[in-house]
């Protein structure tokens, strides 16, 4: 076994965490320099690095101004919020790989009647299938299901809530946020966390939500069920209105999320989704091409362009990993059964298209 000490050289195309985008050092050093860990969240300062992040979170994913746009600690704190918050009895989700799985799970724990429509890993959900009862309070989707590489297509989600107006629609979008295009206005709430596509360090989740939502947690918390304590939506949404959240919070995170989405703003985001899609494109046809793969998620339409997941067939899979560490790119493992059969491949923002170019060719030639 080789010891890669060379770490500093490593580009890291796994899933989460991922390469760092590539402005981040530099921002890192200002905040530094401009002692941004050591204000007080209360400050001015900090309320005004708020101000920026929110608005480049906005502006970035076109998200309607009236959707709040709120941090907690990760997405899996979010998975918790939502449920304590967004149903009284019922939730139901679609399953199809490990995050889906713990979303429902979360809502087993808190003791909702969770329900759940699942298919086996690889596959995606065939609307006319799903057996959803009409009365239900909060429908949970996996935008893109990081362990098996499915994603769900936009119209689906928006088909659901033609069928569901009632239901409270909930997007977990953690790895492919801000790929998708999506309609704000045709979901109530949307969350991702900042170690995936956004390219920086782990510890920061961001919650999106509408009016609606704010409506049914206080209609909980009316009722006298609990909707948690610091982290309830009207905790939350009391702090963020002055610019601040109800805890000392990761000041670092949120001020680099900010830098990092205006240096995306800057590049655009049609050019960031441009590029996504080309590099997605090189990466199927290059594992198409190779004997020694094959693409996990049979139907094209289900296809992530974010989390691009392959059986390897002839060797196995840490093999193929560890050959590949050796031209300086890590590719993540199959997740759980997966692990030593597959290969998934991040495909974000920072990953640049030399490296995509590089990895295919070492793909084809695997
Ligand atoms: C990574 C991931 C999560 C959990 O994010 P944390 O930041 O670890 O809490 C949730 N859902 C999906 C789809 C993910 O990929």
């Amino acid at each position: 076994m080789k010891n890669y000490s060379n770490l500093n050289l490593m580009n890291f195309l796994t899933p989460g965490p991922s390469q760092l985008y590539f402005t981040v050092e530099d921002h890192i050093k200002k905040a530094l320099k401009e002692n941004i860990c050591a204000i007080s969240h209360r400050s001015k300062a900090f309320q005004q690095i708020v101000v920026h992040t929110i608005s480049q979170i906005r502006q970035l994913m076109n998200i309607p101004e009236d959707y709040y746009i709120v941090f907690t600690a990760s997405a899996t704190e979010i998975w918790e919020r939502i449920i304590q918050n967004l149903s009284i009895e019922n939730s139901y989700h679609l399953v199809n790989g490990s995050f889906s799985k713990k979303f429902y799970d979360f809502s087993v724990s808190l003791k909702r009647k969770a329900s759940k429509y699942e298919v086996a890993l690889g596959q995606g959900f065939e609307l006319a299938d799903l057996p959803i009862p009409e009365q239900v309070e909060l429908l949970c989707l996996t935008q893109n299901e990081t362990s098996s590489g499915v994603s769900m297509p936009l119209s689906d989600i928006y088909e659901l809530r033609k069928k569901f107006p009632n239901a409270i629609i909930a997007v977990d979008m953690v790895s492919s946020a801000p790929y998708p295009d999506l309609d704000f206005s045709q979901i109530d709430t949307a969350f991702f966390s900042v170690q995936k596509c956004f390219g920086l360090p782990a510890g920061l989740g961001v919650w999106i939500f509408n009016e609606r939502c704010v409506e049914k947690s206080l209609a909980l918390e009316k009722a006298g069920i609990s909707t948690g304590t610091y982290h309830s939506i009207s905790s939350l949404i009391k702090n963020i209105k002055n610019n601040e959240t109800p805890e000392t919070p990761n000041m670092l995170g949120i001020y680099l999320l900010g830098k990092v989405c205006e240096d995306m703003n800057r590049r655009t985001i049609q050019a960031i989704r441009t590029e996504i899609s080309y590099k997605a494109g090189l990466m199927y046809y290059a594992l198409r091409e190779s004997k020694n793969f094959e693409i996990f998620v049979k139907e094209e339409k289900f296809r992530s362009k974010t989390v691009i997941v392959a059986d390897v067939l002839q060797t196995p899979a840490s093999t193929l990993i560890n050959h590949l560490k050796e031209h300086q790119i890590t590719v993540g493992s199959g997740y759980g059964a997966g692990k030593d059969k597959q290969i998934r491949i991040a495909n974000f923002p920072t990953h640049s298209k030399e490296t995509f170019e590089l990895l295919a060719d070492l793909l084809i030639k695997a």
